[in-house]
């Protein structure tokens, strides 16, 4: 590689991090519609639940109210027969009434039972819905708040995005054609940052040591070379420095 200025360098390296920044905010971006659709499954799925209680809460009233019918009718009959006992002219016909009249009041003591029963689960059902409903109301305030939240990073970010292709424009400018093939095509086939330092005789790309006499060349020339093992673009960053940043 030819002869490459610290500028140079500073100008690739530049380039390189504003466009991770580029590639977090489009991954971000890429993310939204999935983080909102989650959201909004967890929310349906809520509403469907107390739905599903409601239509529950629903049929168990629907069959409190036939019971009740079954009882009102069951007492019309037995005042029916209570009429007709004072017109039997027989024996057998006051006895055979009588235990008629029996059996519905056996009948309707059973239905009475069972009303009670249905009277306490439509109670519990009663508090169930209103408790889950209450439940539903908090956190569908929270999604809400979370959703505006996710938008308005994602306004944020897309503010950052249209700077940063400015920028980008200007740095392009700025490197040597030859240069910038060369880190597209390694950052392409790396998939990652295609400029790393060498540090103490390290690549921080492959973190392979660089042959002695290669980095000795690296370090007097302060320019560019291609890591032997990894061939990222590799320069040197001087130890004082290294130092102060850790
Ligand atoms: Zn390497």
């Amino acid at each position: 590689m030819k002869s490459i200025t610290k500028a140079q360098i500073d100008n690739l390296i530049k380039l390189q991090k504003i466009e991770m920044q580029v590639g977090r905010i489009n991954s971000i971006l890429n993310d939204l519609p999935e983080r909102l659709g989650t959201l909004d499954t967890r929310l349906k799925a809520f509403e469907s639940t107390i739905k599903e209680k409601e239509a529950d809460a629903c049929e168990l009233k629907q069959n409190y109210r036939s019971k009740e019918s079954d009882l009102q009718m069951n007492m019309t009959r037995i005042e029916k027969s209570q009429e007709n006992l004072r017109a039997v002219k027989t024996n057998k016909e006051y006895r055979l009434l009588l235990k008629e009249i029996e059996t519905i009041k056996r009948r309707n003591s059973q239905i009475e039972d069972e009303i009670l029963q249905f009277l306490d689960r439509m109670d519990e059902e009663e508090k169930n819905i209103s408790a889950r409903t209450a439940e539903y109301l908090q956190i569908k305030e929270q999604i809400t708040a979370e959703k505006d939240e996710i938008k308005q990073e994602a306004e944020l970010e897309k503010k950052k995005l249209v700077a940063f292709d400015e920028e980008l424009n200007t740095i392009y400018a700025k490197i040597d054609a030859g240069l910038l093939k060369k880190y597209n095509l390694i950052r392409d086939r790396v998939a990652g940052a295609a400029v790393e330092p060498a540090k103490h005789g390290v690549c921080q790309g492959c973190h392979m040591n660089i042959p002695s006499q290669m980095y000795s060349k690296l370090q007097a020339s302060k320019g560019l070379m291609l890591c032997p093992h990894c061939q990222r673009i590799i320069y040197w960053e001087e130890e004082e420095k290294v130092k102060e940043e850790e």
